[in-house]
């Protein structure tokens, strides 16, 4: 089981009617690009899914932080990548630091994930 560090606010809400019924076939990941958007991430409003998205402080260069998802949690949806005309972002991260990659590639670089 993938053990995480502590969830932090800011996080995701949810919209209170989502919910995760099997493992997806792909799972949202936030990658080195993350700034944390300066304490306001832009990304977490978008995700229908309460706590999946969430802040981690960086220890070492406080108040700085970043996003993680909860991948027990991330439906695979896309909200939080999707973009507009011409790649143009009209929600999600201004940063692409959101990728999206199949739940068997997760489990390569991580511990096995379970449902
Ligand atoms: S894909 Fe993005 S918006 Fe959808 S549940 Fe996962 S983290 Fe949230
Ligand atoms: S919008 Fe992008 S850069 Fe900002 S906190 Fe979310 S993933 Fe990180």
């Amino acid at each position: 089981m993938y053990d995480f560090v502590d969830k932090y606010w800011p996080m995701s809400v949810g919209d209170g009617k989502a919910t995760r019924k099997k493992k997806p076939r792909i799972l949202a990941i936030t990658t080195d690009c993350c700034t944390g958007c300066a304490g306001s991430p832009a990304c977490i409003e978008y995700c229908p899914i309460e706590a999946c998205m969430f802040w981690v402080p960086d220890e070492d260069h406080p108040p700085f932080g970043r996003i993680e998802v909860d991948p027990y949690l991330c439906i695979g949806c896309q909200k939080c990548i999707s973009k507009g005309p011409d790649g143009a972002f009209l929600d999600g991260c201004p940063w692409d630091a959101i990728e999206m990659v199949p739940t068997e590639d997760w489990s390569v670089t991580r511990p096995p994930l379970v449902n």
